[in-house]
């Protein structure tokens, strides 16, 4: 009812396109929305969620089958780092859009359910920021969509479980290779009561070789956790 009455004192405008908004409570028009790029349900592989060309049906690619296949046992993300999703994206990363959430939320709560059995996850948790982008942000955007995606699929969610240690380099700017060495070993796991013999699903903004998500499974797993699924918004195409 809030959300009714500020709608008539100051009318949202689409987070792309500044028209009027047309649905309510999001940030997001129709038209704009019919343009975000979706990834497709079906036709990926069953492990990263990654689309290989040629291939269909449910398959395995060769990254998930080699000998450094990630720790994580699924991965879905919502849509393609591209265009309007990767400007609105950007907007609720580093230009505190906060209000985009909602939108957001509908989007990784699409892709989860498409691909998961989200009645099957025991604990929702958000990726940690590392202590620099804590330190520049001062929110965890993850830690935001986390809470608003356990929400919708009735699990719950905590911060704190998984943690980062140490100081490790941005992913950002990093080839495949580096990004993977970057990001060993740098997460722990409070509390591993929570997720013991658990279904955990770890929840993040954009994944791009999956190698940042990859080791925060594998500190879950060595917690105990029995499964591990991820989710992310974006998928970033890889260079
Ligand atoms: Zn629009
Ligand atoms: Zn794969």
């Amino acid at each position: 009812m809030i959300g009714d009455l500020l709608d008539l004192v100051w009318p949202r405008r689409c987070a792309v396109c500044g028209r009027p908004a047309d649905r309510p409570g999001r940030h997001l028009c129709s038209e704009c929305l019919n343009r975000i790029p979706f990834n497709p349900a079906k036709g990926l592989c069953s492990v990263c969620g990654r689309a290989v060309e040629g291939l269909e049906g449910e398959y395995l690619c060769d990254d998930c089958t080699g000998p450094d296949r990630p720790s994580f046992d699924r991965a879905v993300s919502a849509v393609r780092y591209e265009d309007a999703a990767r400007e609105m994206i950007h907007g609720y990363k580093y230009a505190g859009q906060l209000w985009l959430r909602g939108d957001f939320a509908d989007w990784l709560e699409g892709a989860v359910s498409a691909r998961f059995d989200a009645s099957a996850v025991d604990i929702v948790l958000p990726m940690p920021l590392t202590a620099l982008h804590r330190l520049d942000r001062g929110y965890n955007q993850s830690g935001y969509l986390a809470r608003e995606l356990a929400r919708r699929i009735g699990r719950a969610e905590r911060g704190g479980i998984l943690v980062r240690k140490g100081h490790p380099r941005r992913q950002a700017g990093l080839c495949e290779e580096d990004r993977r060495e970057n990001a060993k070993g740098t997460f722990a796991v409070r509390h591993a009561e929570f997720v013991r013999g658990r279904t955990v699903l770890v929840v993040d903004d954009i994944m791009t070789t999956g190698a940042t998500l990859s080791e925060a499974a594998k500190a879950l797993k060595e917690s105990g956790a029995s499964r591990v699924w991820c989710a992310t918004l974006a998928r970033s195409i890889r260079a």
